[in-house]
């Protein structure tokens, strides 16, 4: 008897079951704000992916991979990405940066820019070395770094009010150079740069990425430069590939996600693109990990970027006409929320918006002391009550930084006219019932 029941003891396990590497990190914004948005919303503009299809050559060319003749396509393919893919991505590439790129050796395929992400952070970085984060930032890389063993470094972009009562701009959001610098030292071993920077839409000028490069070619510093928005720039703006600055090939791997890139962010293709150098330890982990992504995805994407490359800068170009609708819907959004009161901040990239909540506090109480942030609860207040989706702007701030940009919402605009449509229907019946209560 006694002896059965030491055995049921044993089998419940006392020790603790977690790897101490995932302290801390269970909580997961998506998993949280993905769940209200489908029990209440009714507009969802919260996560970010297009409510409108992907392109029809995109389609068509995954319905050819899996009905063509073809049925190897329904097999694994070559570990580190399917050879057509790596070859238009490296042809496609180097034509951006004006170098020739091996797709062997210089382009590695993911699953989405996640994986991608995930794979620098476990092939760089050892146990307490620190990575610096350029806050806002999007979310997963703090407990990537964490998950490695890694230390993240924090440093804010900082707004600075626009003058004669004009609307705010991503723009107007920048690092101090002293502070970054202050950041680096024989510690850091890579900055995670994202430009355009999802949750702001800013998109860094060269100026601001000469500072950064300068920093990671003094200090020996690797660039983890997340480009997934790099074809959703608006207003002329240009996207500077921080790859092209001087000193800065050998030490940065570009990371983009098909995802972003044809509207198809349920495929899950991403990629690196960079020196051998550091490729090679990506691989390390690839192969070590996922070993392989699916094949017909690959070559749908694959045929993405040959239709794409011979169009290149034309207006049937998708890279052309994908910003160009898109800086529509931003401009309407922008109008729709700035009629209310509810202060847009204007990207000049991405498909996201924040906007200020300040004058719509009065509708959801503040709770004094409480461990949630304000814009928090404001966002759960507001997809419960309104029906809207939107995702607080401390999701993107360390939890250290999280109370001090707590006043802001970030929405997602790559949406049918209807949804911006019903978006604007909602804010405009709220600033109604606020000013006739
Ligand atoms: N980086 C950034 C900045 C993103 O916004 C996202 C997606 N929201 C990703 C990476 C992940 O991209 P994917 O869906 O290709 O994994």
């Amino acid at each position: 008897q006694t002896h059965l029941l030491s055995l049921s003891l044993q089998a419940k396990m006392s020790r603790p079951v977690q790897a101490r590497r995932l302290e801390g990190i269970d909580k997961n914004i998506w998993v949280e704000f993905v769940k209200l948005a489908a029990t209440y919303s009714t507009v969802n503009l919260g996560q970010g992916f297009p409510d409108f299809p992907p392109p029809d050559f995109l389609k068509e060319a995954f319905v050819r991979a899996l009905s063509g003749e073809n049925h190897m396509l329904h097999q694994y393919t070559r570990a580190f990405g399917h050879p057509p893919l790596v070859k238009i991505l490296a042809q496609f590439f180097g034509k951006l940066l004006g170098r020739d790129l091996d797709p062997m050796t210089n382009v590695m395929v993911t699953v989405g820019a996640y994986q991608a992400l995930f794979c620098c952070f476990q092939a760089f970085v050892d146990d307490g070395d620190e990575v610096i984060i350029i806050e806002p930032f999007f979310d997963c890389y703090e407990p990537m770094v964490k998950m490695a063993g890694g230390m993240p470094v924090f440093v804010p972009l900082r707004p600075k009010a626009p003058k004669d009562g004009k609307l705010m701009s991503s723009a107007d959001w920048q690092l101090d150079p002293a502070e970054l610098a202050s950041k680096f030292s024989d510690r850091t071993k890579a900055i995670v740069l994202n430009s355009p920077n999802n949750p702001l839409g800013k998109v860094f000028s060269r100026g601001e990425l000469e500072v950064i490069a300068d920093l990671c070619v003094k200090y020996d510093v690797l660039c983890i430069s997340d480009e997934v928005y790099e074809w959703l720039v608006y207003d002329g703006k240009e996207h500077i590939r921080i790859a092209s600055l001087q000193g800065m090939w050998d030490r940065t791997v570009i990371i983009g996600s098909a995802g972003k890139t044809f509207s198809a962010t349920g495929w899950k293709v991403g990629w690196t693109v960079g020196p051998n150098r550091l490729l090679q330890h990506l691989c390390t982990v690839h192969q070590n990990s996922v070993y392989h992504c699916a094949t017909a995805a690959q070559e749908a994407v694959a045929q993405g970027f040959q239709r794409e490359l011979k169009l290149y800068g034309k207006p049937e170009s998708y890279f052309v006409q994908l910003p160009k609708e898109l800086q529509q819907k931003r401009d309407w959004l922008v109008q729709s929320l700035d009629a209310v009161g509810m202060k847009p901040i204007i990207p000049e990239g991405t498909y996201f918006l924040v906007a200020d909540i300040s004058e719509f506090k009065s509708d959801v109480p503040d709770v004094p002391d409480s461990d949630e942030p304000y814009d928090s609860r404001f966002a759960k207040w507001m997809v419960k009550n309104k029906g809207l989706a939107a995702i607080p702007l401390s999701a993107f701030y360390c939890g250290a930084h999280k109370n001090n940009y707590n006043h802001f919402i970030r929405f997602c605009f790559a949406k049918e006219e209807a949804t911006l449509k019903a978006a604007n229907d909602i804010l405009q019946k709220w600033k109604r019932e606020k000013t006739n209560p």
